[in-house]
């Protein structure tokens, strides 16, 4: 085949009719504030964890929304709690209890014996 030099991505299809949404609303029973979040990404922009690591909370509540669980108890657990995001969120989201009982669902679920 012709080497071009570049090469194109491969398609990342999401059913979203086929995802596991159900931790999703487990979730939202214990941390009701995760169904107002937009995804704008201001957490992350003050994130202290993100000034250190790639960790990116808006990437992991989408993955944990769509059940795409593999590799989110490594991701959270580069949070250290410490609660900034929930100070700049515009929309009110508890992120800190998100996270927190993210980890505990995951737990739960043996996706990673993590410290909660
Ligand atoms: S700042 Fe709030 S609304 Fe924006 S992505 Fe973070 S949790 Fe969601
Ligand atoms: S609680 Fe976690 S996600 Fe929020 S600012 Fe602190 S380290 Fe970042």
């Amino acid at each position: 085949m012709k080497n071009w030099g570049f090469k194109i991505s491969q398609a990342r299809i999401i059913d979203l009719d086929k995802a596991n949404t159900k931790m999703f609303e487990d979730l939202c029973l214990k941390v009701p504030s995760a169904k107002r979040c937009i995804m704008c990404g201001g957490c992350s922009a003050t994130c202290t964890a993100s000034n250190h690591t790639n960790f990116n909370f808006r990437n992991c509540n989408l993955m944990f929304r769509r059940g795409q669980f593999e590799g989110l108890a490594e991701e959270l657990d580069k949070c250290m709690l410490c609660g900034k995001c929930k100070l700049v969120c515009p929309r009110g989201v508890n992120t800190r209890a998100i996270i927190y009982n993210m980890r505990i669902i995951l737990n739960k679920m043996n996706y990673k014996n993590i410290e909660l």
